[in-house]
């Protein structure tokens, strides 16, 4: 592998946003969908040691929009070849720990170059694995190109730290070295951006990875994994194992797995927790989890703010991507003395959404899949008890028979209520009205969650106030509560949100390293 010095690298700068709005990108776009649908439905094999695997058992994956097209079809993984993976990760670590930081770097750009260049392709199949409409889609592919040129540089300023201070008489060195084996388990709902991210973090601190990715998702990250290899991985560095929450706490279990890096539900995220705190016979570390969780993001609108900016930064931050972000907007909490003018107003605004076929680029596409269905579904009856449905609160069948839910909303939530309380994930919003800033910072704060939050107002002074009180991982002032961007709003979550490992931020590497101090006496 060439190398590469930090010297020689540009400043990082965001992935710009593809222009959908010119006809060039579109028929490209359309012309990228067209090409991936030939490709679907094929059999994809598990990746241990660089060696295709095979099992007895396959799952297919599907398009949300359209349940019967099968968009790959994977072996799962036995809990003999999860320990497998993990065991050729071992191996694979004696080498990879000796490679340089330039060198992990440069693959990690090799990566990103090889990612715009096939930028659409991987927009596609987001497009037809998620239901992501494209902009959507553009959004998740920009953020794994920035995580990885990101990484590169992190990696590199964290190989030339040093101590603080030179302690007289010697020579100090401060090393940040790679941990071991990682469980790298990812979500669906950015099966390329948060999957790649978290395995490129790994991997550019000189760790290897036994990867399992979301079984709603599997097809981009065997794409991706592919597109590493092509970038120069070496064998056994990234191990691919596919499957659901066996396989997931096969690995999570393994003694030989020093650390997991896990991006998904409360209830998973905190098994994982108490999993990985039991030390198996043989284990001889601490293993580390850095978690990331749910959310149950809360939007204030003052009286005194732009209502028009806080109508549109709502329904785009409650019903981007149908609610499932872990940032969205489940939560709008609402001054009183504009509450009915921001209710009759943010109706018009969701009514507007058009709903259908990500593939043709609708506003909101299909929840995920059937379970997902059966759970928005069991929220809206439960809301329909709790609230005062102003819109939405029905399934929409259009051609496909994807799994569409109008986006709905409920005014007139009690903060108590489960509506306001229980990450839905999904196009679900909950209005709440209140009667001071006071009791808006209350409302926001009364959840287990503190992931994403938002804030609408020309008054200084409750910006400032929302600065100390509002506590949240990820707080905006005037502007939507979703789309963080690598660099300038590193991501991560308080509470049951998370281990706030701020993903995209100047910390994040080192929660992939331990630190070795040297200290050699001068003579
Ligand atoms: P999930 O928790 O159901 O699954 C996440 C991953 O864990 C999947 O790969 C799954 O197969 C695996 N898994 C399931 N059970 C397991 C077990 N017992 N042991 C080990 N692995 C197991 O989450 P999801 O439905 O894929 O994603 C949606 C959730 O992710 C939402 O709660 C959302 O808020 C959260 N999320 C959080 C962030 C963040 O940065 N905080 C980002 C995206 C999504």
């Amino acid at each position: 592998m060439s190398s590469t010095t930090p010297h020689s690298l540009p400043i990082f700068r965001n992935e710009p946003f593809i222009d959908f709005s010119s006809a060039e990108n579109k028929r490209a776009m359309r012309e990228a969908i067209e090409r991936i649908r030939m490709e679907l439905g094929r059999t994809y094999d598990l990746i241990i040691g660089g060696s295709d695997l095979q099992t007895s058992t396959t799952f297919h994956s599907v398009n949300p929009a359209n349940p019967a097209e099968v968009v790959g079809i994977h072996y799962t993984a036995t809990v003999h070849q999860a320990a497998q993976a993990v065991e050729t990760a071992q191996l694979a670590f004696a080498n990879w720990r000796r490679s340089t930081a330039a060198d992990r770097a440069s693959l990690l750009l090799r990566a990103a170059g090889l990612l715009r260049q096939r930028h659409l392709e991987f927009c596609a199949w987001l497009v037809l694995e998620v239901g992501k409409n494209w902009g959507e889609a553009d959004a998740d592919v920009g953020e794994c190109i920035d995580f990885l040129e990101f990484y590169a540089r992190e990696a590199l300023r964290l190989d030339a730290a040093t101590t603080p201070i030179q302690y007289p008489g010697e020579r100090n060195l401060l090393r940040y070295i790679p941990l071991g084996v990682g469980a790298v388990i990812p979500p669906w709902n950015f099966p390329l951006a948060i999957m790649a991210g978290m395995t490129a973090a790994s991997i550019v601190c000189g760790n290897t990875v036994v990867l399992k990715p979301s079984p709603d998702a599997p097809t981009i990250a065997a794409h991706f994994l592919a597109l590493l290899e092509e970038a120069g991985l070496p064998d056994g560095v990234v191990n691919l194992i596919q499957g659901g929450p066996e396989v997931g706490r096969a690995i999570v279990e393994h003694p030989q797995v020093r650390f997991i890096a896990f991006t998904g539900s409360r209830k998973v995220g905190v098994e994982i927790h108490e999993v990985a705190a039991r030390t198996q016979p043989g284990q001889h570390f601490l293993k580390r989890t850095i978690l990331e969780m749910g959310g149950k993001d809360a939007i204030l609108v003052d009286a005194d703010c732009n209502l028009d900016q806080a109508i549109a930064g709502v329904t785009a931050s409650a019903f981007g991507f149908n609610g499932q972000k872990c940032s969205a907007c489940s939560r709008v909490i609402v001054d009183a003395a504009v509450y009915d003018v921001f209710c009759d107003r943010l109706k018009e605004a969701v009514e507007s959404l058009t709903l259908g076929s990500p593939a043709e680029n609708l506003q909101t596409g299909p929840v995920i899949n059937q379970t997902a269905r059966k759970r928005v579904l069991d929220y809206i009856a439960i809301g329909r008890n709790e609230g005062r449905l102003l819109t939405g609160g029905v399934e929409v069948d259009l051609p496909g028979k994807g799994y569409y839910i109008a986006p709905t909303v409920f005014a007139d939530v009690a903060p108590t209520a489960r509506i306001a309380q229980e990450e839905i994930f999904g196009p679900v919003l909950a209005v709440i009205k209140s009667d001071s800033f006071e009791e808006s910072l209350a409302i926001a704060n009364s959840t287990e969650y503190g992931l994403t939050g938002a804030i609408y107002t020309h008054s200084r002074a409750k910006l400032e106030r929302a600065a100390e009180d509002f506590h949240v991982g990820n707080l905006y002032f005037n502007r939507k509560c979703t789309g963080a961007m690598v660099g300038a709003h590193p991501f991560g979550g308080f509470n049951m949100s998370g281990t706030d490992s701020k993903a995209g931020g100047p910390d994040y590497l080192t929660l992939f390293t331990q630190a070795k101090s040297i200290a050699e006496k001068l003579t």
